[in-house]
């Protein structure tokens, strides 16, 4: 590591890694800390992706594709299904070979990657960040940069210490619990969602499979709902009731901001990005493609402001208005309908899946799902059209 450079990006996520190479590629002298010792481990993640969203932030490679998902089925409390007409294919992802390879595009483009990089403060001078402090292998090392940008993911502490809003309303955090398990007979072209509120209240459970045998079953539900029970133990339930025979692989446990648009992602000398922005859809918790996204305005954005000598909140807000653009409007009208959704009860969810299944087979679509889900909040159907159909 020297001890200057033009842009620190904090976090080796996929939002981090697509903004230190898209930097990099911008001419930035461009520093990617990563506090973990092996990129994309832990994966906390379910991994799923829509093939539409995805190429549009990186060109796919087959390696990252575990399964291609060919539908979606909605599964009712009371066990009906709908399978949802929808032109996008999408992809359970390896996500651990994904991340590496991120960071391994922004090295290869020029950014200087560094694991077990810890970064604990950062460094402030007239009125601006002007760096980071970090330890790495038990040393502590102050690195000066034009930028900061953090991309530290949903517990992120580089907006905080710059003075940047970002705590959440305990309702606007999914807590999310999900075991990769095998020893499954699964229909391996189909992602399941069930919605429940019995058993993932203010949110869902999800089937996404890996394989005929292997799926990434987890489940998010709201902050504020987990105190009856953990939601480890809504996991624990579903799986022993649904699938008996499965091994467990793995266990993980993770945070997925739900949330308002962040009316402020930047300082003079500082950005934030992906989960660390609260860019994930509020509805279904997606972040991957939409971090990467945002992050791709950014990373160029960062680097433009470092070449025009001007690091200023002023000139770095052309990030922001960039994202409002392109997700930001979305983003606001998905947090009004899910404020509205998952607000169902479980006699609810049944009577939309009993009116749907009435419905010819072709008009099974995401958006005569909402509207019929809307019924009663009709104000929000045009939000929800435009949300879904752009
Ligand atoms: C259980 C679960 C399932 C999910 N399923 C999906 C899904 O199917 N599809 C989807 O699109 N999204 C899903 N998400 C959300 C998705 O994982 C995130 O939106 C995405 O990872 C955000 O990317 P990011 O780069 O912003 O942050 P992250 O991927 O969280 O990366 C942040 C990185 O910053 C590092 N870091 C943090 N603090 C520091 C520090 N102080 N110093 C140095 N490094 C630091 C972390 O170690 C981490 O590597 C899921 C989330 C969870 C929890």
């Amino acid at each position: 590591m020297k001890d200057r450079y033009d842009i620190i990006v904090v976090g080796g996520g996929p939002a981090g890694s697509t903004a230190a190479r898209v930097a990099a590629e911008n001419g930035a002298s461009v520093l990617l800390l990563e506090k973990d010792r092996e990129i994309g481990v832990p994966v906390r993640c379910a991994e799923a992706v829509g093939e539409k969203g995805i190429k549009k932030v990186v060109e796919l490679r087959d390696e990252w594709i575990a399964n291609k998902i060919e539908a979606i089925r909605l599964v009712a409390p009371n066990g009906s299904v709908v399978k949802v007409s929808h032109e996008d294919v999408g992809f359970v992802l390896d996500r651990k070979k994904f991340d590496y390879d991120l960071a391994e595009m922004a090295a290869i483009a020029g950014a200087e990657v560094v694991t077990k990089a810890y970064v604990y403060d950062l460094l402030k001078e007239n009125g601006y960040i002007a760096g980071v402090r970090v330890k790495h292998l038990g040393e502590d090392f102050e690195i000066r940069a034009k930028v900061v940008l953090g991309a530290d993911g949903v517990e992120s502490r580089v907006g905080r210490w710059a003075g940047l809003k970002t705590s959440l309303n305990l309702k606007d955090i999914e807590t999310c619990a999900q075991m990769t398990v095998t020893n499954l007979n699964i229909e391996r072209q189909y992602c399941d969602f069930y919605f429940t509120d019995k058993g993932a209240p203010g949110g869902y459970l999800w089937v996404f499979p890996k394989n005929e045998n292997t799926a990434n079953i987890g489940l998010g539900i709201s902050g504020n709902n987990g105190f009856k029970k953990t939601s480890l133990e809504y996991l624990k339930d579903f799986i022993n009731e649904k699938f008996p025979e499965a091994s467990v692989l793995t266990t993980v446990a993770g945070g997925v901001p739900c949330a308002p648009y962040m009316e402020k992602m930047v300082t003079n000398g500082l950005m934030l990005v992906g989960d660390a922005a609260h860019q994930a859809n509020p509805i279904s918790g997606g972040g991957i493609v939409l971090g990467m996204l945002a992050a791709k305005i950014a990373g160029r954005v960062a680097a433009e402001a470092v070449k025009a000598n001007d690091v200023s909140e002023n000139k770095l807000s052309e990030y922001q208005k960039e994202w409002d653009k392109v997700g930001g409007t979305g983003h606001r009208r998905a947090y009004r309908l899910k404020e509205a959704i998952y607000k169902f009860s479980d006699e609810d969810f049944d009577n939309i899946a009993e009116s749907i299944s009435k419905k010819p087979k072709e008009k099974h679509t995401i958006v005569n799902i909402f509207k019929t889900a809307l019924i009663k909040h009709p104000k929000l159907i045009p939000d929800m059209l435009k949300v879904f159909m752009g």
